[in-house]
């Protein structure tokens, strides 16, 4: 069990933006075989068997193994991105004699929870060449970024009011003892990747913990990382497609989406035609018509893998008294009267006989009523593709803070679940 947390661990610390994250699961698809399809190119031939293509922070891998086209498929579907402070386009500012960077909120993120920690730097850079646009991974794992908290004595308030945080006016990391200087951050970023500065045209560039992740608690009972949300699921995802074999009934395929906490909305995002693109390419590649496709379709089973919550020790009342959800209690299967989650009856029961034919606990999830429920990738890829779907996650607490909390115990239970759901 304490190795399926580690192999996590270490896939999260490698991955501190959706593009390395794309770019690690890449690598292992590649060394188990599977080819990188280009969407710009033909699809054809035994490549398209077992493949995989990136766009930006999604990725999509499939193993059709010689099944016919219409063959139904059973999909896992993820997220790579989690809230966090992306670098904004003039960044370059400074108060006070120290030269700081202006940053942007990305998603629902716990503010607070970026407050003194050593933040590094990842993403990618949009860089001019002879050859045109290229796109080049950045990674600074290394602290050079830091937002200090207002001392106590300065900020007496907070003990009655709590701490409240404008995120324009107190999020701006500092990174340098110096007044303002215009183009400050493109000649960094210029000499991390060893380019021209007058080269870089554009940037997606985000801010990480530099401290890695940890397994915690008395009995070494907890994972304790950032981005578990959601990349504890893509890890769990890849691990099930990558223990598939020939001769499973269903055609697998692992979905790993962009955007999920800012609304899925993108060229790349769960609302985007890139699934439904691929699943058609897929099947019309291997000589399938849109007939095979719609048939396809019709006999499929998505699985929604997102992370949900646990039941906060110090906030109990704030679960549904009969949905209390502990920790390495297993996968929590999702559900909602008003299709949050997707799963219904049958699709909910696709998961339960996983879980007991990989002999793993699950329990059952439904909210408080008296609480707006959020959502996943779910409902999207249901009404997008119209394929039955159920929502699933890891138990987990601290959900959306730099550094969350999940169950050693229940990667590995998730693992094994996952992995039977694709191949039954
Ligand atoms: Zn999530």
């Amino acid at each position: 069990m304490a190795d399926d947390a580690r192999r996590l661990i270490d896939f999260i610390d490698t991955s501190p933006s959706p593009f390395h994250a794309c770019t690690n699961v890449a690598a292992r698809l590649e060394e188990a075989g599977y080819t990188r399809l280009d969407e710009t190119h033909a699809w054809s031939g035994t490549d398209v068997e077992t493949g995989f293509v990136i766009r930006g922070g999604s990725l999509i891998a499939w193993r059709a193994d010689g099944h016919a086209p219409a063959t139904g498929m059973r999909l896992i579907g993820a997220h790579t991105d989690s809230p966090n402070l992306r670098v904004k386009l003039r960044p370059d500012t400074s108060s006070a004699g120290i030269r700081q960077i202006g940053v942007e909120v990305y998603g629902g993120a716990l503010l607070n929870s970026w407050l003194d920690r050593d933040l590094g730097l990842s993403g990618r850079v949009a860089v001019r060449s002879a050859r045109g646009i290229e796109e080049r991974l950045l990674l600074v794992d290394r602290p050079v970024l830091r937002i200090p908290q207002l001392a106590i004595h300065l900020h007496r308030e907070i003990r009655e009011d709590g701490l409240k945080l404008n995120p324009q006016k107190h999020l701006t990391p500092m990174w340098e003892i110096g007044d303002e200087s215009e183009g400050a951050f493109a000649r960094f970023v210029a000499d991390e990747l060893d380019v021209d500065p007058a080269a870089i045209d554009g940037w997606d560039v985000m801010l990480h913990d530099t401290q890695g992740g940890a397994v915690v608690g008395r009995r070494d009972e907890f994972v304790s990382s950032a981005r578990l949300d959601n990349l504890l699921s893509s890890f769990v995802g890849t691990e099930a497609l990558l223990a598939t074999a020939a001769g499973d009934p269903h055609v697998e395929m692992l979905v790993l989406f962009d955007h999920e906490e800012i609304g899925s909305t993108s060229d790349r995002g769960a609302a985007s035609s890139m699934l439904p693109a691929a699943i058609e390419r897929v099947i019309s590649a291997r000589g399938g018509d849109r007939d095979d496709l719609h048939r396809a379709l019709a006999a499929s089973v998505c699985l929604s893998a997102d992370n949900a919550h646990a039941t906060h020790p110090n906030y109990p009342d704030k679960h549904d008294p009969q949905h209390m959800i502990e920790l390495n209690g297993g996968p929590v299967l999702k559900s909602n009267a008003n299709q949050r989650y997707a799963s219904d009856a049958t699709s909910a029961a696709t998961f339960v006989a996983a879980c007991r034919e990989a002999e793993v606990p699950f329990q059952r999830y439904s909210h408080r009523n008296d609480l707006p429920c959020g959502s996943t990738i779910g409902p999207i890829t249901a009404s997008n593709l119209g394929i039955a779907t159920v929502d699933v996650g890891a138990p987990q607490l601290a959900m959306h803070s730099a550094r969350e909390l999940a169950g050693v115990a229940d990667v590995t239970h998730y693992r094994k679940a996952l992995t039977t759901f694709l191949r039954s």
